[in-house]
């Protein structure tokens, strides 16, 4: 059976996404992204898919994600079949992390934000104060405990990937051509990710969105310009996990006056106040420049 929305296999029609978490209200920002992806993809005769990452149970509310299917429908915009909601499919992309625990690549991991602090020690300016220091790597799975996360050996990871054209394509403003992943960089910069959280059945936000990218067929992945620094470990997992690479494009991002990049609390650019203050959808493409 067709399943609208869904492509079929071989299929290279254009489809990409919008994938905000209901987390707030949407704002200006989303505003662009949203009317962007969907303009790109209506012009390619493509799909424009809805998708809601709302793995955060704690922070994510079904009224934030009916408010943002309000503001889009009010945009103008309309997505080709259902919603995919990944709180619907957790225990699934934890199931699909199996292999990678079989082949040696995960291991669990208790430390607490302040454990890692810790043993971070004196982080310079300019440098990711996040890279995880491996307190816990090389823990065999089974000692994993309630609560504990999963992390990715990058080392071994990299290593397993050995010889694999570790690269993507971006069509984005400020990136385009090839990139390729380094080792030395992605050690530098990414590390041993965590993949997943027992306990609090929370999947990290690049590991569902690697997976769904490739159920999706998602040909081309169109998102701020934010989340270009978390492509590499994308594409990192894509090869573990046998899924494609799309094309990526980071467009800008839209800020305030102060050139402060837009957040889900600032609630005087949020969609709906624009709205409620008589504004029209081609009001708001005129505020982000389209
Ligand atoms: N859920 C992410 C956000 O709200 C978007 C992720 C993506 O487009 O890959 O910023």
């Amino acid at each position: 059976m067709e399943v609208p929305g869904q492509a079929r296999d071989g299929d290279t029609t254009f489809t990409t996404r919008f994938a905000p978490s209901p987390t707030g209200p949407l704002h200006l920002g989303h505003a662009y992204s949203a009317i962007l992806a969907h303009d790109m993809a209506r012009a390619a005769g493509g799909r424009f898919l809805l998708r809601m990452e709302d793995t955060d149970l704690d922070r994510c509310r079904p009224d934030y994600e009916a408010g943002i299917v309000e503001d889009l429908t009010w945009l103008g915009l309309s997505w080709d079949g259902p919603i995919h909601r990944q709180s619907e499919h957790i225990a699934g992309y934890n199931a699909r992390l199996e292999p990678l625990a079989t082949r040696g690549l995960l291991y669990p991991c208790s430390c607490t934000r302040s454990d890692i602090r810790a043993a971070l020690s004196a982080p310079q300016e300019g440098v990711q104060h996040n890279v995880y220091p491996g307190i816990c790597r090389g823990r065999p799975m089974e000692t994993r405990l309630p609560g504990d996360a999963l992390r990715l050996d990058l080392a071994a990871a990299l290593e397993a990937l050995a010889g694999a054209d570790l690269g993507f394509t971006e069509t984005g403003p400020a990136h385009q051509g090839r990139h390729r992943v380094e080792p030395d960089t992605a050690m530098r910069d990414i590390g041993d990710v965590v993949l997943s959280r027992k306990g609090e059945d929370i999947v990290a936000y690049f590991l569902a969105s690697a997976f769904d990218d490739a159920d999706q067929r998602i040909s081309h992945v169109i998102r701020g310009e934010d989340l270009f620094a978390f492509t590499p470990v994308q594409v990192i997992l894509q090869h573990l996990l046998g899924l494609p690479t799309p094309v990526y494009h980071h467009h800008r991002l839209i800020r305030d006056e102060a050139g402060k990049r837009l957040a889900k609390r600032d609630d005087a650019r949020a969609l709906a106040k624009f709205r409620a203050e008589g504004a029209s959808p081609q009001d708001i493409r005129r505020m982000v420049g389209l």
